[in-house]
C-alpha cells in the first residue's frame, strides 16, 4: 500500500497545492483581496489536495466514518478561506466545525459513547485554535505538523487496532509542509499560512491523531498535537521565567550585578530550540510505547541536554556593559532613563545647582506604563518629565525582553531615602505631601531621625478632591514653604496630575517634584516592607497583596503586561523580517 507511487503522488499533489497557492492570493478578488494582508497565502490547498489522495487510493476500504477525515479538512479549510477573505468570523468557523463533528458523531460514528463524541467533536477545534499561537512563528506550525506526522508514521504499525490504511493520512500531514517549506525557502518567499492552512492542518491533525482505536494510541494522540500546539507558548514563558533568572533582582552583590543575562528570541532559535524539544517529547513517548532498551534512553538524554543547554547558549547572552542603552529604552511607548539609584542625587544636584526651572521625577512601575497606554493625558504627563526611572522589576525584566536592557530599577522608597540623606548634607528643604493623615508627618521624623540635619519644608496629608478649593490651598502651601525637593505620594494618576499643576506659575529657584507613590507608608511603618528573600525574588507585590488584599485588582492587571510586551517583542521580530 505504501508505494513509492503514493508517496510521488502525495508529494506532486502537494507541491501543485503549495505553488498555485502560492499565486492565488492574486487571482482572489483583484490585486489586493481585503483578507490577504501581504504574504498571506492560501495554505489550506496543499494540505486539501493531498488529503484527498488516500480516497483515489483503489485498495483502501474507507467506512463513511473513515471520510470524515478529509471531508473535515476541506471544510476547515473552505472555512479559513473564508475567515482569509473576511467573509467570516472566527468563532463561527469553530462552532461549524463542532457542528459538523456533532453530525458526525450522530450519524457516521461508530462509537455512541457521549465521551466519544465529546472529545471527537472538540478536538479539532481545539487543536487549531491552539494552532494559532504557534503560527506567530511562520515555520511553526509546518515543523509541528509534519514531525507530528513522522511520530504518528513510526507509531502506527505498533498499534494492531489501527486500521492499516491509516498511515497514509500521515503523509498529507508530512509531505505539503515539507513542500510548502521547501518552496518558500527555495524562492525566498515567507508567508504566513493564513486561515485556510491553519484550519486545514489542525483538522488533519486532530483527525489523525483519533484515528487509532486503542485506549494507548488514544493518549498517544491527544498528546502529540497538545505538544505540538503548547509547544511555542510553553517555550515563551520559559523565557519569561529565565529572563527573571537573569535579572539584576537575583544578584544581590551589585559586582555581580552588570554581567546579568539578556535574552534575544529570533524567529530562527525560537524555531530551533521548540522543533528539538518538540522531537524529543515525541521520542520519550515513543521509547515508551515500544519498550526501549537502556541505550535508546541514553541517547534520548543526551538529546535532550544538547538541547538544553544549546536553548541557554542562544536565548541568554551575558550582558555587556556596552550593551546597556545611554539613551531613553522605549518601554510600550514610554521612555525610560537607564539610570542606576546611585546616580539619581547627582542628577538631580545637578538641577538644583542650576537655574530656576521646575522638574519632575516619575518613577514609572508596570501598571503606570499600562496606564500611559490606555490614557493619553496621562502619557502626556509622562514626556514632559525631566526624568522617568524604572520602579519595578516588570520594567526591567520587559527592558531585558526587548532587548534593550536597563542598569536596574530604582525603587521609589530607597529614592525617598537616598534622596533625603543627599538633602540633610546639602541643605535643601525637602516638603513630605501625601499618604493619609499622619503618615507623612511619621515619615519625615523617621527621615529626619535617620539623616540628622534633614530640612522638612513642610506636610500635608494628601487626600483632598481634584479641582477643590482646597487642592489650590495645598499648592499654595507647598509653592510658600520654598522647597528644593517635593515628595508627592499619592498614588498614580493622581500624583502626576498634582505635579503638573504644581509645574504651573512662577518659580524662581531650581525645584524637583517627584511620584513616589506608597513610599510614605513603608518609610512610616504603617506598611512593613516586604523580607529581603521576597524583595530579591521579585515577590514583594505579593506580600502587599498579604498585607493589603484590596491590591488585587492591580495585580490581576499585570499579566495584560505581560501579554503587552510579548506582543511588542513579536510585532518587533516580524518588522525585522519584514
Ligand atoms: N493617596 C493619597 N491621596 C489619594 C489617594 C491615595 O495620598 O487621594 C495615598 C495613599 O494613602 C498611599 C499612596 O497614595 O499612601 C498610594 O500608594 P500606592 O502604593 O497605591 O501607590 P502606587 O502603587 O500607585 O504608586
Amino acid at each position: 500500500m505504501l508505494d513509492l507511487w503514493v508517496i510521488g503522488a502525495v508529494i506532486a499533489l502537494a507541491t501543485l497545492g503549495t505553488l498555485v497557492g502560492l499565486l492565488a492570493p492574486r487571482y482572489l478578488g483583484g490585486a489586493s483581496p481585503p483578507g490577504f494582508a501581504r504574504g498571506r497565502y492560501v495554505g489550506g490547498l496543499p494540505v486539501v489536495l493531498a488529503t484527498l489522495f488516500p480516497l483515489l487510493n483503489p485498495g483502501v476500504p474507507l467506512t463513511l466514518s473513515d471520510l470524515a477525515i478529509p471531508i473535515a479538512v476541506c471544510l476547515a479549510a473552505g472555512l479559513g478561506l473564508l475567515r482569509d477573505l473576511r467573509l467570516l468570523r472566527r468563532t463561527t468557523g469553530l462552532v461549524v466545525l463542532i457542528a459538523f463533528y456533532l453530525a458526525r458523531a450522530t450519524f457516521g460514528g461508530d462509537d455512541p459513547a457521549w465521551t466519544t463524541w465529546a472529545i471527537e467533536a472538540c478536538w479539532p477545534p481545539i487543536v487549531i485554535l491552539s494552532l494559532l499561537p504557534a503560527s506567530l512563528v511562520f515555520e511553526m506550525p509546518l515543523l509541528l505538523a509534519a514531525v507530528s506526522g513522522v511520530t504518528f508514521l513510526l507509531f502506527f504499525p505498533t498499534q494492531l487496532s489501527t486500521p492499516p490504511w491509516a498511515a497514509l493520512f500521515t503523509f498529507p500531514l508530512i509531505l505539503p509542509p515539507l513542500a510548502m517549506l521547501g518552496l518558500w525557502f527555495g524562492l525566498g518567499k515567507m508567508r504566513h499560512l493564513g486561515h485556510s492552512g491553519l484550519f486545514a492542518i489542525g483538522a488533519l491533525l486532530a483527525g489523525v491523531s483519533l484515528l487509532g482505536r486503542s485506549k494507548t494510541l488514544l493518549l498517544f494522540g491527544l498528546l502529540v498535537p497538545a505538544m505540538a500546539t503548547l509547544f511555542p507558548v510553553a517555550a515563551v514563558c520559559a523565557i519569561i521565567v529565565a529572563s527573571y533568572l537573569g535579572n539584576e533582582l537575583y544578584q544581590n552583590d551589585p559586582a555581580g550585578r552588570q554581567p546579568s543575562r539578556s535574552w534575544t528570541l529570533t524567529r530562527e532559535s525560537v524555531v530551533l530550540h521548540s522543533t528539538l524539544v518538540f522531537l524529543a517529547a515525541n521520542f520519550v513517548l515513543l521509547l515508551w510505547v515500544v519498550n526501549a532498551p537502556g541505550w535508546a534512553w541514553v541517547s534520548l538524554l543526551v538529546l535532550l541536554a544538547g538541547t538544553v543547554a544549546g536553548f541557554w547558549r542562544t536565548f541568554a547572552r551575558r550582558r555587556r556593559r556596552r550593551d546597556i542603552s545611554p539613551d531613553q529604552v522605549r518601554i510600550l511607548g514610554v521612555a525610560i532613563d537607564p539610570v542606576t539609584p546611585d546616580r539619581v542625587p547627582d542628577r538631580i544636584a545637578a538641577w538644583l545647582a542650576g537655574p530656576p526651572a521646575f522638574h519632575h521625577v516619575v518613577t514609572a512601575d508596570s501598571l503606570a506604563v499600562l496606564r500611559a497606554r490606555r490614557d493619553p493625558g496621562f502619557a502626556r504627563l509622562l514626556e514632559k518629565a525631566s526624568l522617568t526611572v524604572p520602579d519595578g522589576a516588570g520594567i526591567v525584566w520587559a527592558a531585558d525582553f526587548l532587548g534593550s536592557p536597563l542598569p536596574g530599577r530604582v525603587p521609589g522608597v530607597a529614592l525617598v531615602q537616598d534622596l533625603s540623606a543627599r538633602a540633610a548634607r546639602e541643605g535643601w528643604p525637602v516638603f513630605f505631601l501625601g499618604a493619609r493623615p499622619g503618615v507623612a508627618q511619621a515619615a519625615a521624623d523617621t527621615l529626619a531621625a535617620r539623616f540628622a540635619g534633614l530640612r522638612v519644608a513642610g506636610v500635608r496629608h494628601g487626600y483632598f478632591p481634584a479641582g477643590s478649593a482646597e487642592e489650590r490651598e495645598v499648592l499654595d502651601q507647598v509653592r510658600q514653604a520654598g522647597p528644593s525637593i517635593v515628595f508627592v505620594a499619592m498614588g498614580v494618576p493622581r500624583q502626576e496630575e498634582f505635579i503638573d499643576l504644581l509645574r504651573e506659575g512662577e518659580w524662581h529657584r531650581p525645584v524637583v517634584a517627584i511620584g513616589v507613590g506608597g513610599s510614605f507608608d513603608v518609610l512610616s511603618g504603617q506598611v512593613p516592607r516586604a523580607p529581603v528573600l521576597m524583595q530579591r525574588f521579585a515577590l514583594e507585590w505579593l506580600f502587599r497583596l498579604w498585607k493589603e488584599p484590596s491590591r488585587l485588582d492591580r495585580i490581576a492587571r499585570i499579566p495584560g503586561f505581560v501579554i503587552q510586551v510579548l506582543r511588542a517583542k513579536w510585532r518587533s521580530g516580524q518588522k525585522r523580517q519584514g
